[in-house]
C-alpha cells in the first residue's frame, strides 16, 4: 500500500480501478511497417470507410449548426467536406497507400504537406490549415480506433467510462470533466491543477471524489491498479488494504433540507453552484436553498455552435422549477481566461486572465450572444416560479460596464415588449471578482440589487497569483488579510440602504464559501448568502446553526486586524498551511 498526496478537491472518497485519460496520445501513429507487409487493397478500403465515417460526422455537424445558428457556421463544415473530397489530396493519399504505406500514415503525411502549403500563405487562407487539421483528425480517429464503428467526432469516450473507474490525467479540461458520468467515475486524480481550476469545480459539483496536483509520482500508476481517492485528506492510496477501504467514508453526508439560521437567529442562505443541467437535481437533493451561481458558460461547451435562445431558456426554466421557492442566480456568459470555447474565436492574448473575459466580451465582440442570453433570461423570469430568477454579470471592473449591462437588459425588455413576448426584468447583480469592483462596491450597489463575491478570481487579482499555478498557491489564498479586506469592503457596502432606497444583499460564490471551517468568519464579515458545490452544503448548514453572530463578528474583526495569512489561520484555529 502506497500513499500519494495532492490537494483534496472534492471532499469525498471513492475506490476503483485506475484508467489514464490521454487525449493527446489518441492520435499517435503506430510504427511504420515494411512496405512489403502492407496489404494496399485492404488499406485503400480502410481509407474509403474512414472517409465515409468522417463525411457523416461532418454532415451531422453542419446540419446541427445550420439548425441552431444559421448558414455562416454551417458553411465551415461544407468547407471541411470539400477538403475531405479534394481530388488532388485524395489521389495523393491513395497513391501513397499504393506504394505500401498504411492508411493512417498516408493520411498523416499527405495532410501534413497540405497543411504546410496553407500555412505558407498570407492572411485568412493560412487559417484554413486549422480546417485541414480538423478533417485529418476526424480521419485519424476512425483509422486509429480498433472499433470499426468508431465515431469521427468524439476524441475519447470520456462520457462512457465503465463503473468503478478512477480517472487519471495530466489535467482535465472543464469540458472533459463536464462530460463525466458521476455514477461511473469513482474518483479523479490529476498530475497538475489546483482546487479552484474549473475542472476541479465541476468535479465537485458532480460530487466526484477528486485529488488534484498529485505531481509526477502519479504517472507511475498503471491502468487497472486499485486506488482509493480520498478528496477530504488529499490522498491517493495505491492498492488500499481492506482496513483502509473500510475506513474510507465513501458516502456523502446526509442532506439538510431546511433553511438555516445562526444560533441567535440570523438567516444565512446556503445555495449551490451549478454548471450544467445535470447538476441541478443533485443540488436540490443535497438541500441547497436555491442556486447562487449558475455558470452558463458550460452550456456553451462540447458543441460546435452556441446554444440557441430556446435551449438557454429551457436550461434556466429547468433550474427554476427544481427550486420553485428559492432564488436562482444565473451568471451571464463568463468566458475568456482559462475558459475557451473553440468555435467562438476568442482572441489569442499574452495574459488571457488580464484580457478579454466575462462582461468585457459580452459588451463588445459577443454582444449578440449576450442579447440572446438576456432574451432567454427575461422570458424565463416571466414563467411560473420566474420571480426567483436573478441575473449577474461576471468580471465587472467599471461602473460603465454595469450601466451598459443594465441598459442592455432594458433594451432587450423593450424589444420583447415590441414583439409582444411575455417577459419580466429579474433582480440584477454583479460578481465582485476584481479589486476594482471591491473598491467600487458602494457605487455598484446604487445600481444593482446584489453583489456576489467570487473569491477564486478575487484572490487571484488581489494577490497577483494565477489561480491555476501550483507554484503560487501560497499567494492565491483567500485567507490573506488583503483578500479579507476586499471581502469586508464589499460586504460593508451593502450594509444599510442603497441610493435607490432598497436593500442590496451580498453573497459569496467563490470556493471559499464552501469550506465549513471558514463559515463563522464569513458570517462575521456580514455575508447574507453562501453558494458552493452542493456536496459541501450540508456541512456548511450544520456549521451555521452553531454560530453566534456577535462572536462571529468579533472573530472577523480579529482576522481583519491580522497582517499575514499565518496569523489569520491561527485566529481561525487552522493549522499552518
Ligand atoms: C470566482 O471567480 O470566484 C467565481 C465564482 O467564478 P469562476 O470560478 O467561474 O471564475
Ligand atoms: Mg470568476
Amino acid at each position: 500500500m502506497r500513499v500519494l498526496t495532492g490537494v483534496g478537491s472534492t471532499p469525498l472518497s471513492g475506490v476503483g480501478a485506475a484508467r489514464w485519460y490521454r487525449p493527446e496520445a489518441d492520435l499517435t501513429l503506430p510504427d511504420r511497417p515494411d512496405p512489403s507487409a502492407v496489404d494496399a487493397e485492404a488499406e485503400l478500403a480502410r481509407f474509403g470507410d474512414a472517409r465515409d465515417a468522417a463525411r457523416e460526422a461532418i454532415r451531422d455537424a453542419r446540419d446541427w449548426a445550420a439548425e441552431r445558428v444559421g448558414g455562416e457556421e454551417a458553411a465551415v463544415f461544407e468547407a471541411h467536406e470539400q477538403f475531405l473530397d479534394d481530388p488532388e489530396l485524395v489521389e495523393d493519399i491513395e497513391a501513397t497507400i499504393g506504394d505500401g504505406t498504411p492508411a493512417e500514415h498516408a493520411v498523416s503525411d499527405r495532410f501534413a504537406a497540405a497543411v504546410e502549403q496553407f500555412e505558407a500563405l498570407e492572411g485568412p487562407m493560412a487559417e484554413r490549415a486549422d480546417d485541414l487539421r480538423d478533417v485529418r483528425d476526424r480521419l485519424l480517429r476512425v483509422l486509429l480506433s480498433a472499433d470499426a464503428g468508431a465515431v469521427a467526432d468524439r476524441p475519447d469516450a470520456i462520457g462512457d467510462l465503465p463503473a468503478g473507474t478512477v480517472l487519471l490525467a495530466e489535467r482535465l479540461t472543464p469540458s472533459d470533466t463536464a462530460e463525466l458520468d458521476p455514477d461511473a467515475v469513482a474518483g479523479i486524480a490529476t498530475v497538475a491543477g489546483g482546487r479552484t481550476a474549473h475542472a476541479a469545480i465541476i468535479a465537485r459539483s458532480l460530487s466526484i471524489p477528486a485529488v488534484v496536483g498529485v505531481g509526477e509520482r502519479l504517472r507511475e500508476i498503471a491502468d487497472g491498479t486499485e486506488l482509493l481517492v480520498d478528496g477530504a485528506d488529499g490522498r491517493v492510496v495505491v492498492d488500499p488494504d481492506a482496513a483502509t477501504r473500510e475506513g474510507a467514508d465513501t458516502d456523502a453526508p446526509p442532506a439538510v433540507t431546511e433553511r438555516v439560521s445562526t444560533a441567535d437567529g440570523r438567516p444565512i442562505e446556503v445555495a449551490a453552484n451549478v454548471g450544467s443541467e445535470a447538476e441541478i437535481a443533485p443540488a436540490a437533493d443535497r438541500g441547497a436553498d436555491g442556486i447562487g451561481l449558475f455558470r452558463t458558460e458550460f452550456l456553451f461547451y462540447d458543441r460546435e455552435a452556441p446554444p440557441t435562445e430556446e435551449e438557454q431558456h429551457e436550461a434556466v426554466t429547468a433550474a427554476l422549477s427544481a427550486f420553485p421557492d428559492d432564488r436562482v442566480v444565473v451568471r451571464t456568459l463568463d468566458i475568456g481566461g482559462d475558459k475557451r470555447v473553440p468555435y467562438l474565436d476568442l482572441p489569442e492574448e499574452t495574459n488571457p486572465f488580464l484580457g478579454r473575459r466575462g462582461i468585457r466580451l459580452s459588451l463588445d465582440e459577443h454582444r449578440d450572444l449576450f442579447e440572446t442570453q438576456l432574451r432567454a433570461l427575461l422570458r424565463a423570469a416571466a414563467t411560473e416560479g420566474g420571480e426567483g430568477l436573478a441575473v449577474m454579470f461576471p468580471l465587472v471592473s467599471r461602473i460603465e460596464e454595469v450601466e451598459a449591462a443594465v441598459s442592455a437588459v432594458e433594451s432587450v425588455a423593450a424589444d420583447l415588449d415590441g414583439e409582444g413576448v411575455e417577459h419580466a426584468v429579474p433582480e440584477l447583480g454583479a460578481m465582485v471578482e476584481t479589486p476594482a469592483a471591491a473598491f467600487l462596491a458602494d457605487r455598484l450597489v446604487d445600481r444593482l440589487d446584489f453583489l456576489s463575491i467570487g473569491t477564486n478570481d478575487l484572490a487571484q487579482y488581489v494577490m497577483a497569483a494565477d489561480r491555476e499555478n501550483d507554484g503560487v498557491a501560497a499567494y492565491h489564498d483567500p485567507l490573506h488579510p488583503a483578500v479579507l479586506r476586499a471581502i469586508d469592503r464589499t460586504a460593508s457596502a451593502t450594509e444599510g440602504t442603497d441610493a435607490a432606497g432598497t436593500d442590496a444583499w451580498v453573497g459569496m460564490c467563490g470556493e471559499m464559501a464552501g469550506d465549513p471551517e471558514l463559515t463563522e468568519l464569513l458570517v462575521g464579515l456580514g455575508l447574507d448568502e453562501l453558494s458552493m458545490s452542493a456536496v459541501t452544503a450540508p456541512a456548511v448548514k450544520e456549521r451555521v446553526r452553531e454560530i453566534d453572530s456577535a462572536e462571529a463578528s468579533a472573530l472577523a474583526d480579529e482576522a481583519l486586524a491580522c497582517e499575514t495569512r499565518a496569523e489569520v489561520r491561527d485566529v481561525l484555529g487552522l493549522d499552518g498551511e
